[in-house]
C-alpha cells in the first residue's frame, strides 16, 4: 500500500498545476500549491501515508460534517432538518441566491455555507465560547486527536473578509431560521472552519464514519443512523456542485474544504485523508480528486 500511495503522489503531483490555491480568505493563499499528501487508516490499525501528509492546514468545510453530527446529538434529527434541507442546491458552496428565491425558505443542505451556518447556530452551550469549545472537544474525541486547536491567523482572516457568510447569517435571522445573535453564530462557524488538522486527523474522521460512529476502542459515540445521514449527505452534497461528477469518478462518501482537505470513507474498512490546496473552479482540491479516482480504481473500493 505504501508503495502504491508513493506512486500515486508522484503521478498526480503535476495535476496541482492545473488549479489555484484559495485566496478569498487571504491567509489561505499562503499554502504551497504543489503540496499533495495522503493518509490511509484501516480497521486493523494499519496506517499508510505519502507525500505532504504531515502538513497542517485548516479543516474549512470538512468541519460541516462534525458540526452536523453534534447538532443532531444536541437537538435531534427532526429539529435540525426542520431548519436545513437534505438536497443538493446545484449552486456554489457560498451562494446566497436560493435563500430568497426558493420556496422552501431554508438552506438546501448542511454542506453549503448557508446550511452550515444554521447548523452552527444549533450547537448548545452556555455562551459562544462554551459552544465552540464543545465543538472542538467533540472533534478531538471522534478523531482521537487531543492536539486539535484553532488557527487564530486563519480565523482572523475569515472574520475580516467573510462578508458573504455574514450576509447569509443576517438573512437567515430575518427569516427566523437562526435564532440568537448572528455575530456569535458566525464566530462559531468561522472558528470551526479555522481548526488546524493534518491528513491523519481527517483520515481518523473518515474511519470513525466508516465504523458507524465508533472509536478505535469500540465505544459508540453516535448512532449508525446519524452516520448514515451524514455519509449520505456527503455523497449527494459533500463536494459542492460537483458532487454528482465526483460520485461517478470516485464513488465514496467524501467532504472537501477550501483549505485543500478531503475526507473519504470506505464503509466498514478505511478512512482516507487527502491534502491538496490547489483547487479547481468549484473549490475542490484538483489533484486530490484525480488521486482518489486513481486509487479507487486500484483498490476497487467504490460503493457504487
Ligand atoms: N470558511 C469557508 C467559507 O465559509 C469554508 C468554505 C469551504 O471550505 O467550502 O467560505
Amino acid at each position: 500500500m505504501t508503495e502504491l500511495l508513493l506512486h500515486m503522489i508522484e503521478k498526480h503531483k503535476k495535476v496541482t498545476e492545473e488549479g489555484k490555491v484559495a485566496n478569498y480568505i487571504p491567509e489561505l493563499s499562503k499554502a504551497n500549491p504543489t503540496d499533495l499528501g495522503i493518509y490511509v487508516l484501516d480497521n486493523d490499525g494499519n496506517e499508510f501515508f505519502a507525500g505532504d501528509y504531515d502538513k497542517k492546514f485548516t479543516v474549512q468545510s470538512i468541519s460541516k460534517v462534525v458540526s452536523l453530527m453534534l447538532a443532531i446529538l444536541d437537538n435531534g434529527e427532526e429539529l435540525v432538518f426542520s431548519k436545513v434541507g437534505m438536497d443538493p442546491s446545484g449552486d456554489p458552496f457560498n451562494s446566497i441566491r436560493k435563500l430568497e428565491t426558493s420556496s422552501r425558505r431554508k438552506p438546501y443542505n448542511p454542506m453549503i455555507n448557508a446550511g452550515a451556518i444554521v447548523v452552527s447556530s444549533m450547537i448548545k452551550g452556555v455562551d459562544v465560547k462554551d459552544k465552540f469549545n464543545r465543538l472542538l472537544d467533540f472533534f478531538k474525541l471522534i478523531t482521537e486527536d487531543p492536539t486539535l486547536d484553532l488557527n487564530s491567523r486563519v480565523y482572523l482572516s475569515e472574520t475580516e473578509t467573510g462578508n458573504k457568510n455574514r450576509s447569509m447569517g443576517y438573512f437567515l435571522k430575518s427569516e427566523n431560521i437562526i435564532v440568537g445573535n448572528v455575530e456569535e453564530v458566525l464566530e462559531i462557524y468561522f472558528k470551526q472552519c479555522s481548526i488546524d488538522v493534518t491528513t491523519k486527523t481527517i483520515a481518523r474522521l473518515g474511519l470513525f464514519l466508516a465504523n458507524e460512529g465508533k472509536l478505535s476502542t469500540g465505544e459508540e459515540i453516535i448512532t449508525p443512523r446519524i452516520t448514515r445521514i451524514v455519509k449520505t449527505l456527503m455523497v449527494t452534497c459533500g463536494m459542492y456542485d460537483s458532487s454528482g461528477e465526483f460520485a461517478v469518478r470516485v464513488g465514496l462518501p467524501s467532504k472537501s474544504g477550501v483549505g485543500g482537505g478531503i475526507v473519504s470513507v470506505i464503509p466498514h474498512k478505511m478512512g482516507i485523508g487527502v491534502y491538496s490546496p490547489s483547487l479547481d473552479k468549484k473549490g475542490n482540491p484538483i489533484a486530490g480528486i484525480s488521486l482518489l479516482e486513481d486509487l479507487c480504481n486500484e483498490l476497487k473500493c467504490r460503493i457504487f
